[in-house]
């Protein structure tokens, strides 16, 4: 193996290579350690080493989670609610280190990861001020001997296991409400991109979370359920919080329930994208850019599957095609590179796969529809900004997420036809739409089944929404006032011999 390439960054002992637990950086405690290699994407480089961690580490992480959980349980809100909002400066305070290491490791481009920094740290902002406003409740008495209160409690130990496509964002999305809360963690980030989520736990360090308050191990794909299990298995973690597939999101439903563990569950999309013919075509168009391309098209929000109304069909695919063929690839370190390197070499085949099969059903490509060939990419990690059209129901790229660059465009005639459509999916996550018809806005928001919709808009995540799905998108809520209800179960207490 090479030796590692140099980020540049302000502080470089950001780039960490071991576990953190019990207020420890330590390497694993298995008996025979080994360690996992993090590469850039784009020409596989190698930029550091991580643990590769087993089930030692994952018991040490709980027993470290337990231990401290009561005195942070204990600790007053507004002392928790300060800790997390230094974390929060902290973070923004080394936005450019962060959103470097982030376009590195996960090869979106830089601005992106600049962007993902912003966004993460605001959950971090928001959960702090929500900490202090976690209030219980008083209740009228049905009885003059009796009153009733409720409070909210922290979970206990919670397990934290996220995926690759927003390596920052989705580690503060659910850190800090457990920490707002009261919990304790114990957390796993994805095997492509554990780099981001070691420095946010350096900065926590350095914010003053105590030790074993928060805990991370990093493994390898190979041993991921090695270290997930332990925790599955162990009574003391009493909530998994996941983000990630929909298959390994029921795999984690089904473990968990031995020992009845709370769980969130934010997985897999398939997202409808419906252009009425009384939209605003270049507005629609516009949203369709920001909402698919984001991060090359790997977000769980964005749209699958692209459905115009005959009326604009042709001009809508025209405008379209346009912005998309005129679209920069590149890596994320050249900064004019707006589609980076796919996460990794299983994910251009799978868009490649998804491409060929709609083109032997009938697809007809307008634009991109390969991959790219790169001389400083030995593993062809990139795939061209691609548009189908006479995409149909019975294509890969129609029932599964497609999770790279590709637009497939189905025409539809009527409202009810694209509803049922849009609907015809096991997921229920986002869908967008563009109408100016003030009743068909109404109509077609209530009709759609699933967790967010974009209303004549393409970006719509925010820390004050409540982000989440239905159906096989899973369950429970992200940011909003609702964020910490998940980290929280209700006590009831009923106090007699009043009268
Ligand atoms: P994934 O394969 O399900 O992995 C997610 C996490 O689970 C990773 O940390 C992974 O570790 C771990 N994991 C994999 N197999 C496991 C097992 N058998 N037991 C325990 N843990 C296991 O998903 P991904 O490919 O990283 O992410 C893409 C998916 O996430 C897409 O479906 C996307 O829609 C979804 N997503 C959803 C949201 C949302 O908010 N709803 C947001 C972002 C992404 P390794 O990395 O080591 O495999």
């Amino acid at each position: 193996m090479n030796s590692p390439i140099s980020l540049n960054l302000t502080r470089a002992d950001l780039i960490v290579s071991h576990n953190f637990i019990a207020g420890n950086w330590q390497p694993s405690l298995e008996t025979n350690p080994s360690t996992l290699a993090v590469t850039d994407p784009s020409d596989a480089s190698l930029i550091a080493q991580v643990p590769d961690s087993g089930a030692a580490d994952a018991l040490a992480a709980i027993d470290a989670a337990q231990h401290a959980f009561s005195d942070w349980k204990a600790t007053p809100a507004k002392e928790r609610a300060n800790v997390i909002r230094r974390w929060n400066d902290l973070i923004l305070a080394h936005k450019e280190d962060l959103g470097k290491l982030i376009s590195r490791e996960q090869g979106k481009p830089l601005a992106e990861g600049h962007g993902e920094v912003i966004y993460a740290a605001s959950y971090v902002q928001w959960f702090a001020e929500q900490a202090t406003r976690a209030n219980g409740e008083i209740m009228l008495t049905p009885d003059r001997s009796k009153r009733l209160m409720a409070i909210r409690e922290p979970v206990g130990v919670v397990a934290v296991i996220t995926p690759w496509n927003f390596p920052a964002a989705m580690i503060t999305r659910k850190i800090a409400p457990a920490l707002a809360a009261g919990c304790t963690v114990v957390a796993k980030p994805a095997e492509d991109t554990p780099l981001t989520a070691l420095a946010l736990v350096k900065l926590a360090q350095e914010a003053g979370v105590p030790p074993g308050v928060l805990n991370i191990v990093t493994t390898s794909r190979e041993r991921a359920a090695q270290v997930v299990d332990v925790w599955l298995a162990d009574t003391r973690v009493r909530k998994i919080s996941f983000t990630g597939s929909t298959p390994v999101g029921k795999h984690l439903a089904k473990a968990s329930a031995p020992t009845l563990k709370k769980l969130s569950l934010e997985l897999g999309g398939n997202a409808p994208f419906i252009v009425f013919e009384d939209a605003d075509i270049d507005a629609a168009v516009e949203g369709l850019m920001v909402a698919k391309f984001r991060n090359g098209g790997q977000t769980c929000v964005c749209p699958n599957r692209v459905y115009v109304q005959t009326q604009v069909h042709d001009a809508f695919v025209k405008k379209l095609a346009a912005r998309v063929a005129a679209l920069k690839v590149g890596p994320a370190r050249d900064p004019s590179s707006q589609i980076g390197p796919m996460i990794n070499p299983r994910a251009v085949e799978k868009i490649e796969r998804h491409v060929q099969d709609a083109v032997s059903k009938g697809a007809q490509v307008v634009t991109g529809g390969h991959r790219i060939e790169r001389d400083d990419a030995p593993l062809a990690a990139y795939f061209a900004p691609t548009v189908l059209t006479e995409a149909t129901p019975d294509m890969a790229c129609s029932c599964e997420e497609t999770f790279g660059p590709v637009v497939p465009v189905t025409r539809f005639d009527t409202e009810a036809q694209v509803i049922a459509q849009a609907n015809g999916t096991p997921f229920g996550l986002a869908a967008y739409f563009y109408s100016q018809n003030p009743a068909r806005i109404w109509r077609v928001m209530e009709a759609l089944e699933c967790g967010i919709v974009g209303i004549n808009e393409g970006a719509l995540a925010a820390e004050a929404a409540p982000f989440g799905g239905v159906k096989e998108s899973g369950y429970g809520r992200e940011g909003s006032v609702h964020g910490l209800d998940d980290y929280q179960h209700i006590k009831y207490f009923c106090q007699g011999g009043l009268g």
